[in-house]
């Protein structure tokens, strides 16, 4: 499971807590591959003595703004952490702080991305973004159904339509709005959307109060898992009572991913 916004938020609020202010005074690079660009010499010169100013989140994004104008652009994708204080004994790439402590980047399968950049606004990645849930009113949600013939919950994983949620919020916000994944998003009535709108925003704030979901390589900062696997109501419940009905919570492959859904709630 990758990271969705309920985790990558997390980290960027206990980021802000921990290492907002400092210094990095240097990089430690034990595989060069997570780095996009530029290539590891200037990367590492240019980061050196930057301290960090700011930091963001853009859907699934974490972005640090460094006083030397630059920013860095952090993905996790499937596998990334970010650990502080870490020790650098799993990190693909190490940063140094002012504090004498560790931030690390670690990536078991090295599908994350580190890109430095001049202006982050300009990342191909942010141009495709759609709004975010928090930023838009249910009106706007309901105009951007319409007219969507796509089934709805790979409709709601396409970052490009709504950024931040994957496969497991879009399971979860569908299952407590009883619509079917499958139902073709301009299918829905203007309640539906209302609800699915409300369910999608509830989902993701309990998510992030309980930390995120660790289900594979997702941890907070501080190296522990988030919280939230225990409140799922169907995603990683297959063949479980539905927690409403006791039917049995189905799995199957819808737009190619593993969708988790209750045959009876669910319509
Ligand atoms: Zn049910």
């Amino acid at each position: 499971m990758m990271p969705e916004l309920p985790e990558v938020e997390t980290i960027k609020r206990e980021l802000e807590k921990a290492v907002l202010g400092k210094k990095i005074i240097d990089v430690i690079i034990n595989n060069p591959r997570v780095i996009r660009e530029p290539n590891r010499d200037v990367f590492v010169k240019e980061i050196k003595n930057s301290v960090i100013k700011n930091i963001l989140r853009k859907g699934k994004l974490l972005i640090l703004e460094l006083s030397s104008g630059k920013s860095l652009a952090v993905h996790l994708k499937m596998t990334g952490q970010l650990v502080y204080p870490g020790d650098a004994s799993q990190s693909r790439v190490s940063f140094k702080l002012s504090d004498g402590k560790l931030l690390d980047f670690n990536d078991r399968r090295l599908f994350g991305e580190l890109r430095l950049v001049d202006d982050w606004k300009e990342l191909k990645f942010i141009q495709g973004l759609g709004p975010e849930p928090f930023d838009i009113e249910s009106d706007k949600f309901k105009v951007m159904l319409a007219g969507k013939k796509t089934k709805v919950k790979p409709l709601l994983m396409d970052q490009a339509f709504l950024s931040g949620i994957g496969n497991l919020y879009a399971a979860e916000a569908l299952f407590r709005s009883r619509i079917s994944p499958a139902r073709p998003a301009n299918d829905l009535t203007d309640k539906e959307k209302e609800l699915l709108f409300k369910e999608i925003k509830d989902t993701l704030k309990e998510a992030i109060q309980h930390k995120g979901s660790s289900i594979d390589q997702y941890v907070q900062l501080s190296g522990t898992a988030g919280d939230y696997v225990k409140y799922h109501k169907v995603y990683g419940r297959e063949g479980k009572p539905c927690l409403v009905c006791k039917t049995i919570v189905k799995r199957t492959s819808l737009g190619g991913r593993g969708t988790y859904f209750c045959p009876h709630c669910q319509k």
